[in-house]
């Protein structure tokens, strides 16, 4: 390959995330966070000094010490490999939410018949759309990362995205591709179900208000709090809102290495879902200055071999004894009493 071909190869999936308004690394959404951030960091500084230090906020945002560690180099790594080297190769394993949708009007529409086309205004059914499918994705996120902090196999794999020890936006895309694969069925069979019951409901295509082919209500977060979620800057959301609204504090608590936090706060934007499961732990208006990781992992938590081998090893291991104990319990004709998953899976599960 020649050189300007082989750095187009590189530059271009890269560049692509930067101008595309909907993806998660846009430099619409990252602008406008910083600007967030700015704004969020400036108001606590005059709560507390009367005034706002501009160079110690661009210092708090930019400063050596995140940029620095290991772990953000990881994350840049991971970057790379999520937007330049993998799409080609997940495109074949992916499940379109819709075919699901397809799949799901059409066994609604030959169980129950055609549902009256609705003659209602288009663009409230539009808005009805967005919300239903925007509440479809949430839940959806919120069952795969409940399951995947409850099976081992699954945690074997969303552990990376735990041992990030400093957290920027670059720690979206630390993840696993077996847990982006799981996490794209699980989001398709969501979004896809519900899109398809809109379709037989309404008689026609489900249509959303979106942006770059992107919920315009993710869109909305994204663009506002979202990457604070994975930042060091102590942005809490309390009382009615924090029952509400996952605020970057309520995902810091997640990443937490805090037992005491471990399983809590499993929302995406919205907190609701922990707050009926129990699961909710609605942060404090003071800064507890949390440490970020997963202490198990040890030296291996950045290298390539950790990140990537390593989860296959322990996913395939969990698999085995999971099959394993299954055949036992068959064998003896009745359940074994239940293992607590939580100390199968270690210190996080
Ligand atoms: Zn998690
Ligand atoms: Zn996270």
């Amino acid at each position: 390959m020649e050189l300007h071909g082989a750095t187009r190869y590189l530059l271009e999936p890269i560049l692509s995330e930067l101008v595309s308004p909907g993806s998660i690394l846009s430099a619409y959404s990252l602008a406008s966070t910083f600007c967030v951030a700015v704004f969020a960091l400036a108001l606590r500084h005059r709560a507390r000094r009367g005034h706002a230090n501009l160079p110690a906020i661009f210092r708090a945002i930019f400063g050596t010490r995140v940029t620095g560690h290991e772990s953000f180099h990881a994350d840049v790594k991971l970057v790379f490999l999520s937007i330049v080297v993998l799409p080609p190769f997940m495109m074949s394993l992916a499940l379109s939410a819709n075919t699901v949708s397809m799949a799901v009007s059409s066994v609604l529409k030959s169980a129950f018949g055609s549902f009256a086309p609705s003659t209602g205004h288009e663009a409230s059914i539009r808005a009805m759309s967005t919300v239903a499918l925007f509440v479809a994705y949430e839940i959806g996120y919120w069952v795969d990362h409940y399951l995947k902090h409850r099976v081992s196999f699954l945690w074997a794999f969303h552990k990376l995205h735990h041992t990030a020890e400093v957290l920027t936006p670059l720690t979206n895309y630390r993840n696993h591709p077996v847990d982006n694969v799981i996490f794209g069925y699980m989001l398709s069979i969501f979004v896809g179900g519900a899109a398809g019951v809109l379709a037989w409901i309404f008689g026609r295509d489900t249509q959303i208000v979106s942006v770059d082919g992107k919920n315009i209500i993710f869109i909305a977060f994204l663009w506002t709090i979202g990457h604070l979620q994975h930042s060091q800057f102590w942005i809490p959301f309390t009382g009615v809102w924090g029952r509400i609204l996952m605020s970057p504090a309520h995902h810091q608590i997640h990443h937490s290495d805090d037992p005491r936090h471990f399983n809590r706060n499993l929302g995406s934007v919205l907190a609701v879902w922990d707050w009926l499961a129990g699961t909710l732990e609605i942060p404090s208006t003071k800064n507890p200055r949390l440490s970020y990781g997963v202490k198990e992992v040890g030296q291996e938590a950045h290298s390539w071999r950790g990140m990537l081998a390593t989860p296959l090893v322990e996913g395939g291991g969990a698999l085995w004894r999971a099959l394993l104990s299954m055949r036992k319990s068959s064998f003896i004709g009745r359940r074994r009493p239940e293992r607590d998953l939580t100390d199968e899976m270690g210190q996080r599960s």
